[in-house]
């Protein structure tokens, strides 16, 4: 039998993000749309919609619900936003973000995922403003800065220099920092040219690769 993805979807919004207090109705009508079972390896399409990260191939994951929700929520984003994404996947949270920004450039490090998310976002209709880049995105992406938001959604030591070089002012990064095991996920503002920061949630992210990574 088929599942019933849209129902799925819904349930998926009531249950893990308005209960934990989700509230952005954009990032909600994004994530009851987006079909997130699309962006999955077929045997793992009957699990799309469980309250927890799915593996992706190459080591890595695709994000629980929640925290894709709650990233994007934390951007603010009206529309308007040119964002940059560190750690495209499998292509799901840069749908997910190009629903609810203008532009969005996303950065993978791994080719095969990146080919990967590129030909998810075609398929699904979700590509036409977002544009997959193949790098290391703990240096950014300096060739489409500023940005008016960045998510990074692997975990770092610290927050790399050249993301917050390239965050415009006003502007929102959400990055998980801490060690390999355990991060919280932070929340940093530009604003008039000074720098806040505050803690949304603890986590546990795959680690972030290349020079800004770990040793
Ligand atoms: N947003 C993704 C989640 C991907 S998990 C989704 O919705 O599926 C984190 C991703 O970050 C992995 O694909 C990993 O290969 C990638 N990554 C890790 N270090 C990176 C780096 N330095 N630059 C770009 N991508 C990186």
């Amino acid at each position: 039998m088929i599942p019933d993805w849209a129902a799925e979807r819904r349930s998926m919004v009531d249950a893990q993000l308005i209960r934990r207090g989700i509230r952005d109705k954009r990032v909600l009508d994004a994530m009851r749309e987006i079909p997130r079972e699309e962006f999955l390896p077929i045997e793992a399409r009957v699990t799309a919609y469980s309250d927890a990260p799915i593996g992706i191939g190459f080591g890595q994951t695709i994000s629980q619900p929640y925290m894709t929700a709650l990233m994007a929520e934390c951007l603010e984003l009206s529309g308007e936003e040119r964002v940059l994404e560190v750690g495209s996947g499998c292509g799901y949270a840069a749908a997910v973000l190009g629903r609810l920004a203008h532009e969005v450039i996303t950065v993978e490090i791994v080719p095969e995922l990146a080919e990967l998310a590129r030909s998810n976002l075609r398929r699904t209709g979700h590509g036409a403003n977002v544009q997959v880049v193949d790098g290391d995105g703990g240096w950014g992406y300096a060739s489409g800065a500023p940005y008016d938001a960045i998510s990074v959604a692997a975990a770092a030591p610290d927050v790399p220099a050249a993301l917050l070089e390239q965050l415009n002012d006003p502007g929102y990064l959400a990055i998980p920092v801490g060690t390999r095991e355990d991060q919280e996920l932070r929340i940093l503002r530009k604003r008039w040219g000074r720098i806040q920061s505050r803690i949304a949630t603890l986590c546990r992210f795959v680690p972030l690769r290349g020079g800004e990574g770990w040793r």
